[in-house]
């Protein structure tokens, strides 16, 4: 079948046009100097990025959308529900796929979270720079021109939500920033990307065979839950401190396959019978253990003391799902069968 495709990802005319949409929050790849203030700051809007890399007019309309022009620490959970409601309402319209923007240092939440709310076949790609617009080499042109390209792609349709960072496309529900300045930051341990961008060509290899697919009633109010990592001597306070404060939910990430020292067991398994405690790991990869090791502390004692298994995900994205259960009202099956998938 002949491609309908140019090399560089264009459109060849006769074709009707894609439509994406771009939301812009913030971040880097919108950061420059502004006069009297010290440093890069999040100023430049949805369409000073799109007026930046002319060569996305050949690959799709983009619509601008300048939502949040934050740091991306200053997000909140309710401007993401905000958000995702947008999006919805965008791919309803018959946009092809849509791009969101934002800073790199909670990419990777913001990227889940939409995975979460958004349920439609078009794309949602999410992306940012690690170098600001001003320095030598600036990544956010490049990154911004493969994240529409992905949004317009037949190929993309029903691959959930991705990042796409360096040319490699991401499944929201695996991706981390690794490292604090490279540009080839985010990565997918344990699994890898699902694919990658080649000259202007989407190339996709695996899609996401589960997602979580999750709506929060719009007038629920945010459930706050906290995160403590544990390590070597840890003494057990942050968890005693959790539960005068008024969270509705805690997780812990665990040493190794969710292991804790037997010191703070007791604190773990009273703060279970009050709140959901989620057990995630620190390592950073690989499923949280279920039934092996038996010590005071390990992660067959702690599941038998009423903690719920995080399974496959992290501690930054089990704090997220567990506030969109509480935030639904999810029963403690409901909770148990969703960290299981
Ligand atoms: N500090 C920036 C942020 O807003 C970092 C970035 O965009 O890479 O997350």
């Amino acid at each position: 079948m002949q491609s309908q495709r140019n090399s560089d990802g264009a459109i060849p005319s006769g074709l009707p046009r894609k439509r994406v949409t771009l939301f812009t929050l913030g971040g880097t790849i919108a950061s420059v100097h502004s006069q009297g203030a010290d440093g890069v700051l999040p100023r430049l809007t949805a369409a000073d990025l799109i007026r930046a890399v002319p060569q996305l007019d050949a690959v799709a309309e983009v619509r601008a959308v300048t939502f949040r022009q934050l740091p991306s620490v200053d997000l909140r959970l309710p401007d993401v529900l905000a958000l995702a409601a947008e999006i919805r309402q965008e791919l309803a319209g018959g946009a092809d796929g849509v791009v969101v923007t934002q800073g790199t240092d909670t990419l990777e939440e913001t990227a889940f979270l939409l995975d979460c709310l958004v349920d439609h076949d078009a794309p949602v790609v999410v992306t940012g720079a690690m170098r600001n617009p001003e320095l030598p080499g600036a990544d956010g042109p490049a990154n911004l021109l493969a994240a529409v390209q992905v949004a317009a792609s037949t190929t993309c349709r029903g691959i959930g939500t991705v990042v796409v960072m360096n040319d490699e496309i991401h499944a929201a529900q695996c991706v981390k920033k690794t490292n604090t300045a490279s540009p080839a930051t985010f990565q997918s341990p344990g699994t890898g990307p699902l694919g990658w961008v080649v000259e202007g060509r989407p190339r996709v290899l695996f899609h996401p065979r589960q997602r979580w697919r999750l709506s929060v009633p719009p007038e629920a109010a945010p459930a706050p839950v906290a995160l403590v990592r544990l390590g070597l001597g840890d003494d057990g306070w942050l968890l005693q401190a959790v539960a005068e404060l008024p969270y509705q939910g805690v997780v812990v990430e665990a040493c190794g396959g969710g292991h804790v020292p037997s010191w703070t067991v007791d604190t773990l398994a009273s703060l279970a019978q009050r709140m959901p405690v989620v057990l995630a790991s620190r390592t950073g990869s690989g499923e949280v253990l279920r039934a092996t090791y038996g010590f005071p502390g390990s992660e067959r004692d702690l599941l038998a003391r009423g903690l719920v298994a995080a399974g496959r995900l992290d501690g930054v994205k089990a704090r997220l799902l567990l506030q969109l259960l509480l935030m639904r009202g999810a029963s403690r099956a409901d909770m148990e069968a969703a960290f299981q998938m």
